[in-house]
């Protein structure tokens, strides 16, 4: 007797969703996706999120594990360092980890493309566009959809798995199913997308392996290279600031002032049109937990942990909870009464880590790269790890090079930011103490006592108070 497969509905045919799918196929799960936008294929035009994306070792890891990896690699391109751009126009790289140490640039539309046509390769894989989930039944398991001739249709199936993004129709449903804890924050601050085109001889206008950043402490702007020579930069600031630029004039004079080498390089009118045609967009960071209902409903990806996008990490944390639920699958034997609590448990930690990690690296790269004692830190970081490669690993290093698992990645950095503190102080000391010394050995050199200098002090110290 042949064992009946489980039958999946994957709600949301995004990033994670699409991978979700290459996942669970390969278990020989019989998957449905359910996607509320068109094929996005067949679109001219795809509306929505930054164009390109940084994809770093966790989300490699994923794609690898699919079959994927190198496709997505060969039309990516490496960034090895941030390239930092003063107000006078100065740029300075900071590298990423060692020289061997990259994330990539890639493309969100290609990779969405080569998902959705890798779980459409499966033969167990079936992909229905325009059908908008509107209820889930968490004990039947039956989910019901709007589609694109706007008629409700209904299926049931063994286990719901939401990816439906940020705001999920599949949590609001699990919200009224179990004791689903939530908590959302939107930030004070707004994106917006803005350009720089290939040069007249078709070149990148600047360096192309590197992730570009403006950091102007209560705001930033970033770019990244994109394959047709173009960078895509966005611009991140307070929502009060975006509002405040209300003419094109206002503009100019604001990029005069914060990011003059953006203006030929962007081109001015090209700045204009895009700036004024456009609108900021909010950030929104989301914890929940747990992430699943009974044995018939999980959330993963945006839909169960929405972050600001500062660290590059959402789309990577999503890609490595497919990696953690097909582990979960595997060690319970496809049960998924057993596998969804213990995924919950193991992942919730992490989720909300990399959250609080990415809010986070918003100072950092906006604000800290500008000090020196930042960058000295960073500096005796790095050296530290290439005298300690096993034992001493940067925080951005475990975050976007390993798969340490995020929780433990700010545990080890507040120990070594112990330690770190501790060799500041030692150092300084040191340092302060050998000056001292030289100091009055100059003094004593010169017939200048240090009982002398005492009397000289003295008297001024009488003269005054
Ligand atoms: P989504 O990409 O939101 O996909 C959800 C899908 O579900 C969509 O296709 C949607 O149409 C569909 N859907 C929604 N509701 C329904 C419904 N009711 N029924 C059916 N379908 C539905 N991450 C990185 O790792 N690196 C980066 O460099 C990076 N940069 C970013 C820059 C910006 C400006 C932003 C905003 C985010 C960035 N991210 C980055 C985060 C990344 O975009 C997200 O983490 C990732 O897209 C999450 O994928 P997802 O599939 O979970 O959700």
């Amino acid at each position: 007797m042949t064992e009946k497969k489980p039958h999946v509905a994957v709600i949301g045919g995004g990033l994670v969703g699409a991978l979700n799918a290459c996942f669970l196929a390969k278990r020989n799960f019989k998957v449905d996706v359910y996607e509320r936008r068109d094929d996005i294929r067949k679109a001219e035009h795809v509306k929505g999120r930054s164009i390109n994306l940084a994809l770093s070792t966790r989300g490699r890891t994923a794609l690898r594990m699919v079959g994927l990896e190198e496709e997505v690699l060969k039309n990516g391109i490496p960034m090895h360092a941030r390239m930092i751009h003063g107000v006078d126009g100065s740029r300075n790289p900071i590298l990423y980890g060692k020289e061997d140490q990259y994330i990539m640039s890639v493309d969100r539309r290609r990779l969405n493309e080569v998902l959705l046509s890798a779980a459409e390769d499966n033969p167990n894989v079936t992909c229905y566009f325009e059908h908008k989930v509107v209820r889930c039944d968490f004990t039947t398991g039956e989910v019901e959809f709007i589609n694109k001739e706007g008629k409700k249709v209904q299926n049931k199936v063994d286990l719901i798995v939401g990816n439906d993004g940020a705001f999920s129709a599949v949590r609001k449903e699990m919200m009224r199913a179990t004791l689903l804890d939530f908590q959302q924050e939107y930030i004070p601050h707004g994106y917006m997308e803005l350009t720089i085109p290939p040069s007249p001889k078709d070149e990148f206008q600047m360096e192309v392996n590197y992730l570009h950043i403006w950091p102007r402490n209560e705001y930033m702007m970033i770019a990244l290279p994109n394959l047709d020579k173009s960078f895509t930069c966005t611009l991140f600031m307070p929502f009060d600031i975006f509002a405040s630029i209300k003419t094109e004039e206002d503009l100019m004079r604001f990029f005069r002032d914060k990011f003059p080498d953006a203006i030929p390089l962007m081109g001015e009118e090209t700045l204009k049109q895009i700036y004024m045609s456009s609108k900021p967009l909010p950030m929104v960071s989301i914890k929940c937990s747990p992430y699943h209902v009974k044995d018939k409903g999980v959330i993963m990806g945006d839909a169960a942990h929405a972050m600001v996008p500062f660290y590059g990490q959402g789309m990577n944390a999503g890609f490595e909870d497919c990696i953690v639920l097909d582990e979960m699958l595997d060690k319970y034997n496809n049960d998924f009464a057993k596998a969804l609590p213990a995924y919950s448990e193991f992942r919730k930690v992490d989720d909300h880590a990399i959250c609080d990690l990415a809010m986070y690296n918003y100072v950092e790269m906006r604000k800290s790269v500008n000090s020196k004692l930042f960058l000295m830190r960073k500096k005796l970081d790095n050296l530290l790890f290439t005298i300690f490669p096993s034992s001493w690993v940067p925080l951005y290093t475990m975050v976007a090079f390993t798969r340490t698992r995020y929780h433990e990645c700010i545990e080890k950095r507040k120990h070594q930011d112990e330690i770190l503190n501790k060799v500041l102080y030692i150092g300084g000391v040191i340092l302060f103490g050998s000056l001292a010394v030289s100091v009055v050995q100059i003094l004593n050199q010169n017939g200048v006592s240090i009982h002398s200098l005492k009397d000289h002090f003295t008297q001024l110290w009488e003269a005054y108070f």
